[in-house]
């Protein structure tokens, strides 16, 4: 498995690559690799004859109180992840390397970000696209595959594949989650044993919301009333909750099949987020 730090040993790789007509896959990361991460790794390796998979705790998209620091890092379990999984080669890149110190070029989303994560963590996809598109730039991957766990994230990046024709296929793959339900996420390792066991509020509550609507349409505040409630009935502090049309992330009225339910919620000081396609 190759490893590259820098963007310049990526480019040069990734250019030799197109020459010969390999098929370039990216998996973007930020390390600290679980079974979700792996599950993208081999969807890559499906759909490409090389997998890229880069590991980059990314400064420009954490805001200033936000866990940017005491994010969990492990290279050498995640390089033996990686390697395992089938990789081609992994960039581990630092920040020092990514952004020039006056660097003053920025990629900004301007609709679907408004809401949900993007209303409650200012810029923060102005720097998730900003490096998605910089590894886009050195990776020239053919595909790259994200998780649906990052719901509006996803939806970010394939409009702005769209917008700026990025020649780039983008692929959800589904949320992998631990048998009794929750999500899996990097941010798991800080629930304490208590917080763990509420955590699983956040798949209940969608649950309940894939339930009431297989029912027929729901109201969307009464829905999200009763979701709320279950939030907090498992001690978790509610960041949001909301019911949205798929595609454009905009609040839907009357909750139906197709309707996105999604949940930020605080447990203890682990802010974590889940989200069902009802
Ligand atoms: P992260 O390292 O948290 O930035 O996530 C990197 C990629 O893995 C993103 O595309 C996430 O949506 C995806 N991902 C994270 N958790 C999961 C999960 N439980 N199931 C599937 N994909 C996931």
């Amino acid at each position: 498995m190759l490893i590259f730090r820098t963007p310049g040993e990526l480019q040069q790789w990734a250019l030799a690559q197109r020459a010969r007509n390999v098929k370039v896959g990216l998996v973007p990361t930020m390390g600290y690799l679980h079974e979700g991460h792996l599950s993208l790794i081999a969807e890559a390796r499906k759909r490409a004859d090389a997998v890229v998979v880069s590991i980059f705790v990314n400064p420009v998209q954490f805001g200033p109180n936000e866990d940017f620091e005491k994010y969990p890092r492990d290279e050498a379990r995640d390089l033996a992840r990686c390697e395992e999984a089938g990789a081609t080669a992994v960039f581990l890149p630092t920040p020092a390397v990514m952004y020039a110190p006056d660097a003053s070029v920025f990629v900004v989303e301007e609709r679907l970000g408004q809401g949900l994560c993007g209303a409650r963590r200012p810029g923060h996809f102005r720097g998730v696209c900003t490096v998605v598109a910089k590894l886009f730039n050195l990776a020239l991957p053919d595909v790259a595959v994200f998780g649906q766990k990052d719901y509006q994230q996803a939806a970010i990046i394939k409009r702005m594949v769209r917008d700026l024709n990025f020649p780039i296929e983008i692929v959800v793959a589904p949320i992998v989650r631990e048998t009794d339900g929750l999500a899996k996420s990097s941010r798991n390792v800080y629930l304490s044993a208590e917080e763990r066991q509420n955590a699983l509020g956040l798949s209940r509550a969608l649950a309940l919301a894939a339930e009431e609507v297989a029912k027929g349409p729901c109201e969307s505040q009464a829905l999200r009333q009763k979701m709320v409630r279950l939030l907090e009935q498992s001690a978790l502090r509610v960041d949001y909750v909301e019911l949205v049309d798929a595609e454009q992330l905009t609040p839907v009225a009357e909750a139906v099949p197709g309707t996105v339910a999604l949940i930020a919620a605080f447990c203890g000081k682990t802010r974590l987020i889940d989200n069902r396609i009802l």
